[in-house]
């Protein structure tokens, strides 16, 4: 298993979409709904994460959290506002559930031949599930089609 990424984020529930591209270049990105500000920056402090933020008045707060504010509202370019900070690593790709944000795990692929298409089960031999939502994850052309997203925003010169 590949030593963690750094930092961890803490996301507003506005920016899921970034939070779910952040979890598939193996970032731990959080996304706590109906809690309210005060504990969310609590729990960025706790959890020693970087919170992100759309909204000026937090990114303002006088209170001493480590925070970043985001300013486009299209996932490709807040991605590429973060290049500073993030990375594209192979290594770490697609190591992460993006709805859950837990890691994946290898999973035999006679373990789950009822769970899959058998089209996919006659194509891939390598799967990843996820241990809380039991989504199973194979390198498709879903994968591909991200990974060259990921590869534009990060890897041009
Ligand atoms: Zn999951």
């Amino acid at each position: 298993m590949n030593k963690p990424l750094s930092p961890k984020f803490l996301l507003e529930d506005n920016l899921i979409k970034l939070a779910r591209w952040l979890r598939l270049l193996g970032y731990d990105a959080a996304v706590y709904r109906s809690t309210s500000l005060s504990s969310l920056i609590a729990l960025a402090k706790k959890e020693k994460r970087v919170f992100l933020t759309r909204s000026k008045r937090i990114f303002k707060l006088k209170q001493k959290f480590p925070r970043y504010l985001i300013k486009n509202t299209s996932y490709k370019n807040q991605l590429n506002e973060l290049k500073d900070y993030i990375k594209y690593d192979e290594g770490h790709l697609f190591s992460r559930c993006m709805n859950c944000n837990v890691s994946l795990h290898d999973i035999e692929k006679k373990k789950i031949k009822d769970l899959i298409p058998e089209a996919v089960f006659e194509t891939f031999e390598n799967y990843k599930i996820c241990r809380r939502c039991g989504r199973i994850f194979w390198q498709g052309s879903h994968y591909h089609k991200m990974k060259l997203i990921l590869q534009k925003i990060f890897l041009k010169q």
